[in-house]
């Protein structure tokens, strides 16, 4: 079985999602070409050079940032090229601006938000989510055509370990790009990024009001944990959405997610529940955070609150 990854990258540095797609190739079998699309390819290139990576596939073209378009004509001139099985793009905002345009232009097999990948000899069997992880379904492409699948970030571990990749070049024409990336922009409030934390203390409307905050910034600081939200306490502006985890806020993946007052609403969980350990403390003992939770405790969160201050 022959797997194309599309690498995504940002000013030069690839996203981390990438190296997952690769861990999820792996899974497939077979050879993985990663191709890389940008105005110069060679400084990304190094960065997807891991192990399971057989072939790097530059394709230099005039953007420097991400376009619809370019990727679309890109993708589907590699499709061409290449003839692969199976084409593995992250389920991101970039993705989602072509991917299933392309699949149905192209009559590919299409899944998105994949989570779990069977190659089986009759076949591959994906299982993906919809309506923001309440339903799981698993879907089959019985005659082995092309398939093009879209993989949700933190679901595979990216793949590490040195490559020894060949280097390939794709000439490409672009036609045209209908719509145009003028700038870039920081977000001003991104003061720290809860993806990347190890240890999240998560507190939602529970918290009852804006000044207990500062209790909880306090006591994450002395834990060495990273605070961040659920929805509510962004949206009265309590806090940047930077700090929100869910649906329409962060994917993470801490070692430890440690909940306070949040109910565990399917767009909250769908934003956490592949953490490592969660813990969760809601005076509901009918909570749905208890579903997903590894540790629960029925208990009033300013109490567990002091006693964890006396600890550290
Ligand atoms: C399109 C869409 C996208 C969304 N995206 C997101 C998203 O990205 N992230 C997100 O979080 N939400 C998102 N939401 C909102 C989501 O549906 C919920 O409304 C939200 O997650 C609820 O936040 P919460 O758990 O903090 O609040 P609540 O649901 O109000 O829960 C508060 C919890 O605190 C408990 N509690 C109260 N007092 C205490 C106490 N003293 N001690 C212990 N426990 C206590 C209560 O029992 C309750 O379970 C989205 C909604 C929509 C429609």
């Amino acid at each position: 079985m022959s797997v194309l990854v599309v690498a995504e990258h940002l000013r030069e540095q690839v996203r981390p999602v990438t190296l997952e797609l690769v861990s999820a190739a792996k899974e497939l079998g077979g050879e993985t070409a990663v191709a890389v699309i940008a105005k110069d390819p060679a400084s990304i290139a190094d960065q997807v050079d891991v192990e399971g990576v057989a072939e790097i596939v530059s394709v230099k073209v005039d953007q420097d940032e991400f376009e619809n378009d370019v990727y679309r004509e890109v993708v589907e001139q590699l499709i061409s090229d290449r003839s692969p099985d199976v084409v593995l793009v992250g389920f991101t905002v970039n993705s989602m601006g072509y991917a299933p345009a392309l699949a149905a232009k192209l009559g590919l097999g299409f899944a998105s938000d994949v989570f779990s990948i069977d190659a089986q000899a009759s076949g591959l069997v994906v299982e993906r989510a919809f309506y923001g992880s309440k339903v799981h379904a698993e879907v089959e492409f019985p005659d082995k055509k092309q398939v093009l699948l879209m993989i949700r970030p933190t679901a595979w571990p990216p793949a590490e370990g040195d490559g020894a990749a060949v280097e390939a070049e794709l000439d490409v024409t672009i036609s045209g790009s209908r719509a145009r990336h003028k700038d870039f922009q920081e977000v001003a409030t991104s003061d720290v990024d809860i993806t990347t934390a190890d240890f999240l203390l998560s507190v939602g409307r529970g918290v009852g009001e804006k000044e207990n905050l500062a209790q909880f910034e306090g006591l994450a600081d002395k834990m060495g944990a990273t605070l961040s939200v659920s929805r509510p306490l962004v949206d009265q502006g309590w806090m940047p959405n930077s700090r929100q985890v869910g649906q329409s806020g962060k994917t993470v993946k801490p070692k430890v997610y440690l909940a306070l007052g949040i109910s565990g609403a399917v767009q909250h969980l769908a934003g956490m529940k592949t953490s490592g350990t969660i813990i969760a403390v809601n005076t509901d003992p009918e909570a749905a955070i208890f579903n997903v939770a590894h540790y629960g405790a029925v208990a009033d969160l300013f109490e567990v609150a002091e006693e964890l201050e006396k600890l550290y």
